[in-house]
Protein backbone atom coordinates (compact mmCIF):
# COMPACT_ATOMS: atom_id res chain seq x y z
CA UNK A 1 0.00 0.00 0.00
CA UNK A 2 1.08 3.52 -0.99
CA UNK A 3 2.21 5.89 1.85
CA UNK A 4 2.38 9.83 2.28
CA UNK A 5 5.23 12.06 3.65
CA UNK A 6 5.63 15.30 3.91
CA UNK A 7 7.61 18.22 2.08
CA UNK A 8 9.17 19.59 4.92
CA UNK A 9 10.28 15.88 6.31
CA UNK A 10 8.82 16.68 10.03
CA UNK A 11 5.10 15.26 9.61
CA UNK A 12 6.55 11.94 11.88
CA UNK A 13 5.42 8.41 10.10
CA UNK A 14 4.15 7.78 6.80
CA UNK A 15 0.39 7.80 6.52
CA UNK A 16 -2.13 6.14 4.54
CA UNK A 17 -4.20 8.29 1.61
CA UNK A 18 -6.74 8.58 3.96
CA UNK A 19 -5.34 9.53 6.86
CA UNK A 20 -3.50 12.88 4.40
CA UNK A 21 -6.78 13.87 3.08
CA UNK A 22 -8.23 14.23 6.50
CA UNK A 23 -4.88 15.38 8.15
CA UNK A 24 -5.02 17.33 5.24
CA UNK A 25 -1.61 19.40 6.20
CA UNK A 26 1.21 17.75 8.29
CA UNK A 27 2.05 18.87 11.88
CA UNK A 28 5.13 20.71 10.75
CA UNK A 29 3.55 22.84 8.22
CA UNK A 30 4.71 20.65 5.20
CA UNK A 31 2.55 19.14 1.89
CA UNK A 32 1.96 15.23 1.98
CA UNK A 33 3.12 13.64 -0.97
CA UNK A 34 2.78 10.15 -2.00
CA UNK A 35 6.03 8.38 -0.99
CA UNK A 36 5.55 6.15 -5.15
CA UNK A 37 4.36 7.58 -8.46
CA UNK A 38 2.90 5.22 -10.09
CA UNK A 39 3.47 4.77 -14.31
CA UNK A 40 0.65 4.03 -16.45
CA UNK A 41 2.18 2.83 -19.76
CA UNK A 42 1.25 4.17 -23.05
CA UNK A 43 -1.41 1.45 -23.68
CA UNK A 44 -3.26 1.91 -20.36
CA UNK A 45 -3.28 5.45 -20.57
CA UNK A 46 -5.04 5.46 -24.67
CA UNK A 47 -7.35 3.19 -23.46
CA UNK A 48 -8.37 5.38 -20.92
CA UNK A 49 -10.38 6.95 -23.55
CA UNK A 50 -13.17 4.18 -24.19
CA UNK A 51 -14.47 4.59 -20.74
CA UNK A 52 -16.55 6.50 -19.11
CA UNK A 53 -14.90 9.52 -17.08
CA UNK A 54 -15.63 8.09 -13.59
CA UNK A 55 -13.64 5.07 -14.55
CA UNK A 56 -11.08 7.20 -15.97
CA UNK A 57 -11.07 8.58 -12.57
CA UNK A 58 -11.12 5.09 -10.99
CA UNK A 59 -8.76 3.74 -13.03
CA UNK A 60 -6.03 6.94 -12.05
CA UNK A 61 -7.10 6.44 -8.15
CA UNK A 62 -6.12 2.32 -8.31
CA UNK A 63 -2.79 3.17 -9.65
CA UNK A 64 -1.62 5.07 -6.27
CA UNK A 65 -2.60 1.93 -4.75
CA UNK A 66 -4.59 3.45 -1.75
CA UNK A 67 -5.80 2.25 1.36
CA UNK A 68 -9.39 2.39 -0.42
CA UNK A 69 -10.51 -0.96 -2.00
CA UNK A 70 -11.30 -0.93 -5.69
CA UNK A 71 -15.29 -1.58 -5.22
CA UNK A 72 -15.28 1.40 -2.93
CA UNK A 73 -12.81 3.48 -5.70
CA UNK A 74 -15.64 2.83 -8.31
CA UNK A 75 -18.59 3.91 -5.73
CA UNK A 76 -17.35 6.62 -5.08
CA UNK A 77 -16.47 8.35 -7.99
CA UNK A 78 -19.56 7.02 -10.01
CA UNK A 79 -21.07 9.63 -7.54
CA UNK A 80 -18.92 12.22 -7.69
CA UNK A 81 -18.88 12.31 -11.78
CA UNK A 82 -22.25 11.79 -12.71
CA UNK A 83 -25.68 13.63 -13.73
CA UNK A 84 -24.26 16.82 -11.37
CA UNK A 85 -22.08 16.94 -14.62
CA UNK A 86 -23.66 19.00 -17.65
CA UNK A 87 -21.68 16.96 -19.79
CA UNK A 88 -21.62 13.18 -19.92
CA UNK A 89 -17.89 13.33 -20.83
CA UNK A 90 -17.08 15.46 -17.99
CA UNK A 91 -14.13 17.08 -19.06
CA UNK A 92 -14.32 17.37 -22.67
CA UNK A 93 -11.57 18.67 -24.84
CA UNK A 94 -12.15 21.01 -27.66
CA UNK A 95 -10.68 21.63 -30.63
CA UNK A 96 -9.85 24.83 -31.61
CA UNK A 97 -8.43 24.54 -35.11
CA UNK A 98 -4.71 26.01 -34.56
CA UNK A 99 -3.39 23.40 -32.83
CA UNK A 100 -5.06 24.85 -29.52
CA UNK A 101 -7.03 22.35 -27.47
CA UNK A 102 -9.57 23.51 -24.93
CA UNK A 103 -9.72 21.18 -21.95
CA UNK A 104 -13.31 21.98 -20.57
CA UNK A 105 -13.10 21.76 -16.68
CA UNK A 106 -16.53 23.80 -15.94
CA UNK A 107 -19.06 21.36 -16.82
CA UNK A 108 -19.56 20.79 -12.79
CA UNK A 109 -22.53 22.31 -10.60
CA UNK A 110 -20.40 25.47 -9.86
CA UNK A 111 -19.37 26.29 -13.39
CA UNK A 112 -15.78 26.54 -12.13
CA UNK A 113 -12.75 23.98 -12.49
CA UNK A 114 -12.98 23.44 -8.86
CA UNK A 115 -15.63 21.11 -9.04
CA UNK A 116 -13.78 18.59 -10.43
CA UNK A 117 -11.52 17.79 -6.88
CA UNK A 118 -14.36 19.35 -4.51
CA UNK A 119 -16.93 16.50 -6.06
CA UNK A 120 -14.84 14.05 -5.21
CA UNK A 121 -12.58 14.71 -2.27
CA UNK A 122 -15.75 15.08 0.15
CA UNK A 123 -17.17 11.72 -0.78
CA UNK A 124 -13.47 10.38 -0.14
CA UNK A 125 -13.03 12.42 3.35
CA UNK A 126 -16.59 11.33 4.17
CA UNK A 127 -15.89 7.88 3.69
CA UNK A 128 -12.35 7.85 5.24
CA UNK A 129 -14.08 9.58 8.53
CA UNK A 130 -16.43 6.87 8.78
CA UNK A 131 -14.45 4.34 8.70
CA UNK A 132 -12.02 5.81 11.38
CA UNK A 133 -15.00 6.43 13.35
CA UNK A 134 -15.99 2.69 13.03
CA UNK A 135 -12.27 1.65 13.93
CA UNK A 136 -12.24 3.72 16.76
CA UNK A 137 -9.93 5.84 15.15
CA UNK A 138 -11.95 8.91 15.47
CA UNK A 139 -14.52 10.13 18.06
CA UNK A 140 -15.74 13.82 16.78
CA UNK A 141 -16.90 15.55 13.78
CA UNK A 142 -15.40 18.25 11.26
CA UNK A 143 -15.94 21.02 10.40
CA UNK A 144 -14.92 22.92 7.25
CA UNK A 145 -13.85 26.47 7.86
CA UNK A 146 -13.60 28.77 4.23
CA UNK A 147 -12.46 32.36 3.67
CA UNK A 148 -13.39 32.63 -0.50
CA UNK A 149 -13.45 35.43 -2.45
CA UNK A 150 -16.09 33.62 -4.34
CA UNK A 151 -15.33 30.87 -6.70
CA UNK A 152 -13.62 28.84 -4.07
CA UNK A 153 -16.54 29.17 -1.78
CA UNK A 154 -19.16 27.84 -3.70
CA UNK A 155 -17.63 24.95 -5.13
CA UNK A 156 -16.94 23.68 -1.49
CA UNK A 157 -20.69 24.18 0.01
CA UNK A 158 -21.82 22.23 -3.50
CA UNK A 159 -18.98 19.50 -2.38
CA UNK A 160 -19.65 19.08 1.33
CA UNK A 161 -23.29 19.54 1.17
CA UNK A 162 -25.21 16.94 2.73
CA UNK A 163 -22.41 14.84 3.71
CA UNK A 164 -22.38 13.30 6.86
CA UNK A 165 -20.65 14.12 9.84
CA UNK A 166 -19.35 16.78 8.39
CA UNK A 167 -20.33 20.43 8.27
CA UNK A 168 -19.33 23.59 6.48
CA UNK A 169 -19.15 27.37 6.82
CA UNK A 170 -18.15 29.78 4.41
CA UNK A 171 -17.17 33.71 4.92
CA UNK A 172 -16.88 35.95 1.98
CA UNK A 173 -16.25 39.55 2.01
CA UNK A 174 -19.60 41.52 2.13
CA UNK A 175 -20.39 43.63 -0.91
CA UNK A 176 -17.09 42.08 -1.62
CA UNK A 177 -18.21 39.31 -4.40
CA UNK A 178 -20.23 39.59 -7.95
CA UNK A 179 -23.88 39.09 -8.35
CA UNK A 180 -23.64 35.42 -9.26
CA UNK A 181 -21.64 34.41 -6.82
CA UNK A 182 -23.42 36.04 -4.31
CA UNK A 183 -26.32 34.54 -5.74
CA UNK A 184 -24.61 30.98 -5.88
CA UNK A 185 -23.54 30.86 -2.22
CA UNK A 186 -26.64 32.27 -0.45
CA UNK A 187 -28.78 29.74 -2.32
CA UNK A 188 -27.01 26.61 -1.26
CA UNK A 189 -29.11 23.91 -0.03
CA UNK A 190 -27.77 21.42 2.90
CA UNK A 191 -28.65 20.96 6.66
CA UNK A 192 -24.88 20.85 7.02
CA UNK A 193 -24.03 24.75 5.41
CA UNK A 194 -23.86 27.95 6.68
CA UNK A 195 -22.85 31.19 4.60
CA UNK A 196 -21.66 34.72 6.17
CA UNK A 197 -21.44 37.70 4.64
CA UNK A 198 -18.02 39.23 6.76
CA UNK A 199 -17.47 43.01 6.87
CA UNK A 200 -14.34 44.34 5.23
CA UNK A 201 -12.52 42.93 2.25
CA UNK A 202 -11.29 39.41 1.60
CA UNK A 203 -7.56 39.80 3.42
CA UNK A 204 -9.54 40.82 6.32
CA UNK A 205 -11.56 37.98 5.99
CA UNK A 206 -9.14 35.53 5.35
CA UNK A 207 -6.72 36.59 7.96
CA UNK A 208 -9.62 36.08 10.39
CA UNK A 209 -10.23 32.88 9.85
CA UNK A 210 -6.54 31.89 9.35
CA UNK A 211 -6.62 33.25 13.19
CA UNK A 212 -9.81 31.18 14.16
CA UNK A 213 -7.57 27.90 13.14
CA UNK A 214 -4.70 29.06 15.49
CA UNK A 215 -6.87 29.53 18.41
CA UNK A 216 -6.52 27.56 20.61
CA UNK A 217 -9.01 28.58 22.92
CA UNK A 218 -11.45 28.19 20.23
CA UNK A 219 -10.63 24.67 18.76
CA UNK A 220 -11.01 23.60 22.41
CA UNK A 221 -14.44 25.07 22.91
CA UNK A 222 -15.15 23.73 19.51
CA UNK A 223 -14.67 20.00 20.78
CA UNK A 224 -15.71 19.90 23.96
CA UNK A 225 -18.99 21.72 23.27
CA UNK A 226 -20.04 20.27 19.84
CA UNK A 227 -17.09 17.95 19.74
CA UNK A 228 -15.93 19.27 16.05
CA UNK A 229 -12.35 19.75 15.04
CA UNK A 230 -12.12 22.49 12.68
CA UNK A 231 -10.74 21.33 8.88
CA UNK A 232 -9.74 23.38 5.75
CA UNK A 233 -9.85 21.17 2.61
CA UNK A 234 -8.16 23.52 0.80
CA UNK A 235 -6.03 22.89 -2.48
CA UNK A 236 -2.84 21.83 -0.28
CA UNK A 237 -5.21 18.77 0.41
CA UNK A 238 -3.82 15.99 -1.64
CA UNK A 239 -7.57 14.77 -1.61
CA UNK A 240 -7.84 18.14 -4.28
CA UNK A 241 -4.74 17.69 -6.21
CA UNK A 242 -5.18 14.01 -6.97
CA UNK A 243 -8.70 14.15 -9.09
CA UNK A 244 -6.91 16.87 -11.21
CA UNK A 245 -4.18 14.07 -12.50
CA UNK A 246 -7.48 12.43 -14.16
CA UNK A 247 -8.26 15.04 -16.53
CA UNK A 248 -4.76 15.33 -18.22
CA UNK A 249 -4.63 11.53 -18.59
CA UNK A 250 -7.75 11.58 -20.06
CA UNK A 251 -7.10 14.40 -22.38
CA UNK A 252 -4.32 13.37 -23.62
CA UNK A 253 -6.11 9.83 -24.46
CA UNK A 254 -9.32 11.39 -26.09
CA UNK A 255 -6.64 13.47 -28.01
CA UNK A 256 -4.87 10.52 -29.67
CA UNK A 257 -8.53 8.81 -29.91
CA UNK A 258 -9.38 11.88 -32.26
CA UNK A 259 -5.96 11.78 -34.30
CA UNK A 260 -5.43 15.67 -32.34
CA UNK A 261 -1.98 13.80 -31.36
CA UNK A 262 -0.06 10.85 -32.86
CA UNK A 263 0.30 8.03 -29.94
CA UNK A 264 3.30 9.04 -27.56
CA UNK A 265 4.12 12.38 -29.38
CA UNK A 266 4.56 15.03 -26.82
CA UNK A 267 1.79 17.57 -26.00
CA UNK A 268 2.36 21.21 -24.25
CA UNK A 269 0.05 21.85 -21.35
CA UNK A 270 -1.05 25.39 -20.46
CA UNK A 271 -2.54 26.52 -17.22
CA UNK A 272 -3.65 29.70 -15.75
CA UNK A 273 -2.04 29.70 -12.12
CA UNK A 274 -2.92 30.71 -8.78
CA UNK A 275 -2.09 28.45 -6.18
CA UNK A 276 -0.16 26.02 -8.30
CA UNK A 277 -2.79 23.07 -7.73
CA UNK A 278 -3.80 22.70 -11.52
CA UNK A 279 -0.48 22.92 -13.17
CA UNK A 280 1.24 20.84 -10.86
CA UNK A 281 -1.57 18.14 -10.81
CA UNK A 282 -0.23 18.42 -14.79
CA UNK A 283 3.17 17.33 -13.94
CA UNK A 284 2.20 14.25 -11.84
CA UNK A 285 0.36 13.16 -14.58
CA UNK A 286 3.23 13.58 -16.78
CA UNK A 287 5.27 11.41 -13.77
CA UNK A 288 2.91 9.06 -14.69
CA UNK A 289 3.24 8.62 -18.02
CA UNK A 290 1.55 11.87 -20.23
CA UNK A 291 3.74 12.50 -23.16
CA UNK A 292 4.92 16.20 -21.96
CA UNK A 293 6.73 18.79 -24.03
CA UNK A 294 6.63 21.74 -21.49
CA UNK A 295 4.32 22.96 -18.90
CA UNK A 296 3.32 27.08 -19.48
CA UNK A 297 2.11 28.54 -16.30
CA UNK A 298 0.28 31.60 -17.23
CA UNK A 299 -0.24 34.48 -14.49
CA UNK A 300 -2.41 37.68 -14.87
CA UNK A 301 -0.83 40.92 -13.71
CA UNK A 302 0.05 39.49 -10.67
CA UNK A 303 3.45 37.86 -11.71
CA UNK A 304 5.47 36.54 -8.94
CA UNK A 305 5.63 32.64 -10.47
CA UNK A 306 6.32 34.30 -14.12
CA UNK A 307 9.71 36.03 -12.39
CA UNK A 308 10.19 33.04 -10.28
CA UNK A 309 10.26 30.22 -13.36
CA UNK A 310 12.25 33.27 -15.16
CA UNK A 311 15.17 34.07 -12.29
CA UNK A 312 14.79 31.42 -9.70
CA UNK A 313 13.64 33.84 -7.03
CA UNK A 314 10.95 34.03 -5.53
CA UNK A 315 10.45 37.37 -4.06
CA UNK A 316 6.70 39.17 -2.52
CA UNK A 317 8.63 41.96 -0.50
CA UNK A 318 7.58 44.44 -3.27
CA UNK A 319 4.82 42.89 -4.54
CA UNK A 320 1.11 44.33 -3.70
CA UNK A 321 -1.90 42.39 -4.66
CA UNK A 322 -3.20 43.67 -8.26
CA UNK A 323 -7.33 42.71 -8.66
CA UNK A 324 -7.51 41.54 -12.06
CA UNK A 325 -10.74 39.99 -14.13
CA UNK A 326 -9.36 36.67 -13.12
CA UNK A 327 -9.76 36.82 -9.41
CA UNK A 328 -9.30 33.00 -8.39
CA UNK A 329 -4.86 33.89 -9.80
CA UNK A 330 -4.99 37.28 -7.65
CA UNK A 331 -2.47 35.30 -5.23
CA UNK A 332 1.47 36.25 -3.53
CA UNK A 333 1.55 32.66 -1.94
CA UNK A 334 1.29 29.72 -4.48
CA UNK A 335 0.84 26.92 -1.39
CA UNK A 336 1.72 24.07 -4.22
CA UNK A 337 4.65 25.35 -5.72
CA UNK A 338 6.26 23.28 -2.42
CA UNK A 339 5.73 20.37 -3.81
CA UNK A 340 7.02 21.24 -6.82
CA UNK A 341 10.50 22.07 -5.47
CA UNK A 342 10.21 18.84 -3.51
CA UNK A 343 10.01 16.94 -6.37
CA UNK A 344 12.66 19.01 -8.85
CA UNK A 345 15.10 18.46 -5.53
CA UNK A 346 14.56 14.86 -5.61
CA UNK A 347 12.06 14.81 -2.65
CA UNK A 348 15.05 17.27 -0.46
CA UNK A 349 12.94 17.81 2.43
CA UNK A 350 15.36 19.68 4.44
CA UNK A 351 16.23 22.21 1.08
CA UNK A 352 12.91 22.83 0.92
CA UNK A 353 12.16 23.08 4.56
CA UNK A 354 15.15 26.24 4.73
CA UNK A 355 13.05 27.96 1.74
CA UNK A 356 9.78 28.23 3.44
CA UNK A 357 11.26 29.40 6.34
CA UNK A 358 12.80 32.19 4.30
CA UNK A 359 9.88 32.62 2.43
CA UNK A 360 8.04 33.27 5.77
CA UNK A 361 10.34 34.95 7.54
CA UNK A 362 12.04 37.35 4.54
CA UNK A 363 9.63 37.13 2.06
CA UNK A 364 12.19 35.75 -0.63
CA UNK A 365 14.09 32.67 -1.69
CA UNK A 366 16.52 31.88 -4.27
CA UNK A 367 16.99 28.28 -5.58
CA UNK A 368 20.23 26.57 -6.00
CA UNK A 369 21.49 26.44 -9.77
CA UNK A 370 20.98 22.86 -10.58
CA UNK A 371 17.29 23.04 -9.31
CA UNK A 372 16.51 26.08 -11.51
CA UNK A 373 17.85 24.47 -14.56
CA UNK A 374 15.71 21.72 -13.95
CA UNK A 375 12.45 23.89 -13.87
CA UNK A 376 13.28 25.80 -16.87
CA UNK A 377 13.40 22.30 -18.74
CA UNK A 378 10.20 21.71 -17.69
CA UNK A 379 8.64 25.00 -17.54
CA UNK A 380 7.74 28.05 -19.27
CA UNK A 381 6.20 31.19 -18.07
CA UNK A 382 4.24 34.24 -19.05
CA UNK A 383 1.79 37.02 -18.14
CA UNK A 384 -1.16 38.75 -19.23
CA UNK A 385 -2.47 42.20 -18.37
CA UNK A 386 -5.83 42.97 -17.67
CA UNK A 387 -6.61 45.37 -21.08
CA UNK A 388 -5.33 42.21 -23.31
CA UNK A 389 -6.95 39.51 -21.42
CA UNK A 390 -10.36 41.41 -22.10
CA UNK A 391 -9.23 41.72 -25.54
CA UNK A 392 -8.62 37.50 -26.13
CA UNK A 393 -11.82 37.58 -24.89
CA UNK A 394 -13.38 38.86 -27.92
CA UNK A 395 -10.49 37.33 -30.58
CA UNK A 396 -10.94 33.92 -29.81
CA UNK A 397 -14.70 34.12 -29.87
CA UNK A 398 -14.93 35.90 -33.27
CA UNK A 399 -11.94 33.91 -34.80
CA UNK A 400 -12.56 30.62 -32.92
CA UNK A 401 -16.02 30.94 -32.02
CA UNK A 402 -15.22 29.46 -28.61
CA UNK A 403 -16.14 32.46 -25.72
CA UNK A 404 -13.56 31.64 -22.76
CA UNK A 405 -13.84 33.30 -19.21
CA UNK A 406 -10.99 35.32 -18.56
CA UNK A 407 -8.91 32.74 -16.24
CA UNK A 408 -9.08 31.12 -19.72
CA UNK A 409 -8.43 34.29 -21.52
CA UNK A 410 -4.82 34.66 -19.66
CA UNK A 411 -3.80 30.79 -20.55
CA UNK A 412 -4.72 31.78 -24.29
CA UNK A 413 -2.73 34.21 -24.45
CA UNK A 414 0.49 32.76 -22.87
CA UNK A 415 0.39 29.72 -24.76
CA UNK A 416 -0.19 31.51 -28.35
CA UNK A 417 3.10 33.52 -27.09
CA UNK A 418 5.41 30.29 -25.57
CA UNK A 419 4.08 27.62 -27.94
CA UNK A 420 6.33 25.52 -29.50
CA UNK A 421 5.65 22.67 -32.66
CA UNK A 422 3.41 20.61 -29.81
CA UNK A 423 -0.13 20.81 -30.18
CA UNK A 424 -1.02 22.76 -26.47
CA UNK A 425 -3.98 21.43 -24.08
CA UNK A 426 -5.26 24.64 -22.85
CA UNK A 427 -7.03 24.56 -19.11
CA UNK A 428 -9.93 26.00 -19.50
CA UNK A 429 -10.91 26.83 -15.34
CA UNK A 430 -14.57 28.48 -15.60
CA UNK A 431 -17.57 29.28 -17.65
CA UNK A 432 -17.59 32.49 -18.94
CA UNK A 433 -21.39 32.94 -17.63
CA UNK A 434 -19.45 33.45 -14.10
CA UNK A 435 -17.50 36.80 -15.43
CA UNK A 436 -20.35 38.34 -17.86
CA UNK A 437 -19.52 41.80 -17.10
CA UNK A 438 -15.44 41.58 -17.86
CA UNK A 439 -16.75 39.55 -20.71
CA UNK A 440 -19.17 41.66 -22.03
CA UNK A 441 -16.35 44.49 -22.05
CA UNK A 442 -13.79 41.55 -23.94
CA UNK A 443 -16.64 41.36 -26.53
CA UNK A 444 -17.12 44.84 -26.82
CA UNK A 445 -13.75 46.57 -26.93
CA UNK A 446 -13.54 48.12 -23.57
CA UNK A 447 -10.98 47.78 -21.56
CA UNK A 448 -10.61 46.43 -17.92
CA UNK A 449 -10.96 49.91 -16.04
CA UNK A 450 -14.02 51.35 -18.42
CA UNK A 451 -17.20 51.26 -17.14
CA UNK A 452 -19.96 49.47 -18.72
CA UNK A 453 -22.59 51.86 -20.64
CA UNK A 454 -25.38 52.92 -18.08
CA UNK A 455 -27.91 49.90 -19.65
CA UNK A 456 -25.93 46.95 -19.31
CA UNK A 457 -24.52 48.36 -15.75
CA UNK A 458 -28.25 48.63 -14.85
CA UNK A 459 -28.76 44.56 -15.74
CA UNK A 460 -28.44 42.10 -12.94
CA UNK A 461 -26.05 39.29 -13.26
CA UNK A 462 -28.09 36.74 -15.05
CA UNK A 463 -29.45 39.33 -17.05
CA UNK A 464 -26.35 40.27 -18.12
CA UNK A 465 -25.34 36.80 -19.08
CA UNK A 466 -28.71 36.06 -21.04
CA UNK A 467 -27.83 39.24 -22.93
CA UNK A 468 -24.42 37.69 -24.06
CA UNK A 469 -25.17 34.15 -24.75
CA UNK A 470 -28.16 35.81 -27.16
CA UNK A 471 -25.52 37.44 -29.00
CA UNK A 472 -22.98 34.70 -28.83
CA UNK A 473 -25.00 32.05 -29.54
CA UNK A 474 -23.75 30.57 -26.45
CA UNK A 475 -25.82 29.15 -22.89
CA UNK A 476 -25.70 29.89 -19.89
CA UNK A 477 -25.58 26.55 -17.60
CA UNK A 478 -28.41 25.42 -15.78
CA UNK A 479 -26.78 25.79 -12.96
CA UNK A 480 -25.91 29.50 -12.77
CA UNK A 481 -29.82 30.16 -15.23
CA UNK A 482 -31.77 28.29 -12.03
CA UNK A 483 -30.38 31.05 -9.53
CA UNK A 484 -32.96 33.25 -10.98
CA UNK A 485 -35.16 31.51 -8.86
CA UNK A 486 -33.69 29.99 -6.23
CA UNK A 487 -34.89 30.99 -3.00
CA UNK A 488 -31.80 32.69 -0.87
CA UNK A 489 -31.40 31.41 2.80
CA UNK A 490 -28.77 33.32 3.91
CA UNK A 491 -28.36 36.98 5.22
CA UNK A 492 -26.35 37.74 7.51
CA UNK A 493 -23.48 39.58 7.92
CA UNK A 494 -21.27 39.62 10.58
CA UNK A 495 -17.48 41.44 11.67
CA UNK A 496 -15.00 40.24 9.47
CA UNK A 497 -12.72 40.14 12.58
CA UNK A 498 -11.62 36.86 14.72
CA UNK A 499 -14.29 37.71 16.87
CA UNK A 500 -16.95 37.73 14.29
CA UNK A 501 -16.26 34.23 12.77
CA UNK A 502 -15.94 32.67 16.10
CA UNK A 503 -18.77 33.93 17.45
CA UNK A 504 -20.42 33.30 14.07
CA UNK A 505 -19.87 29.79 14.16
CA UNK A 506 -20.48 28.77 17.40
CA UNK A 507 -23.81 30.23 17.10
CA UNK A 508 -24.31 28.34 13.78
CA UNK A 509 -23.27 25.46 15.76
CA UNK A 510 -25.62 26.51 18.63
CA UNK A 511 -28.93 26.60 16.30
CA UNK A 512 -27.72 22.42 15.25
CA UNK A 513 -26.42 24.17 12.20
CA UNK A 514 -24.56 20.71 11.83
CA UNK A 515 -26.38 17.21 11.57
CA UNK A 516 -25.54 15.46 15.04
C1 LIG B 1 -8.73 28.33 -8.52
C2 LIG B 1 -8.77 28.80 -9.93
C3 LIG B 1 -7.59 28.94 -10.70
C4 LIG B 1 -6.21 28.69 -10.13
O1 LIG B 1 -5.95 27.32 -9.93
P1 LIG B 1 -4.73 26.86 -9.00
O2 LIG B 1 -4.88 25.39 -8.87
O3 LIG B 1 -4.93 27.57 -7.68
O4 LIG B 1 -3.47 27.26 -9.67
C5 LIG B 1 -7.71 29.34 -12.02
N1 LIG B 1 -8.91 29.63 -12.56
C6 LIG B 1 -10.05 29.51 -11.86
C7 LIG B 1 -11.35 29.87 -12.50
C8 LIG B 1 -10.03 29.08 -10.53
O5 LIG B 1 -11.19 28.99 -9.84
Amino acid sequence: MNTFIDTRGSGGEPISFCQAIVKGIAPGGGLYVPQAIPALSLEDICALARLPYRDRAARVYKAFDIDVPDPDVDALMAAAYADNFDDERVAPVRDLGDGTYVLELFHGPTSAFKDMALQCLPRFFEYATSRMRESGELDHDHLILVATSGDTGKAALEGFAGRDHVGIVVFYPDGGVSDIQLRQMTTQRGDNVGVFAARGDFDDCQSSVKRAFADAAFNDLLMSRHNVALSSANSINWGRLMPQIVYYLSAYADMVASGAVAKGAPIDVCVPTGNFGNILAAYYAHRMGLPLGRLLCASNENNVLTDFIETGTYDVRTRSLHLTPSPSMDILISSNLERQLFELTDRDHERVAGWMAQLADERCFTVDGPTRERMQRLYAAGCVTNDRCLEVIGQTYRERGFLPDPHTAVALEVARRLRGDNPVLVASTAHWAKFGPNVWRGLNGLGADQPLPAEVAGLSGLELDRRIASQTGTQVPAGIAALETAPRRFFDVVDGTTEGVESSVLGWLAKGGERA
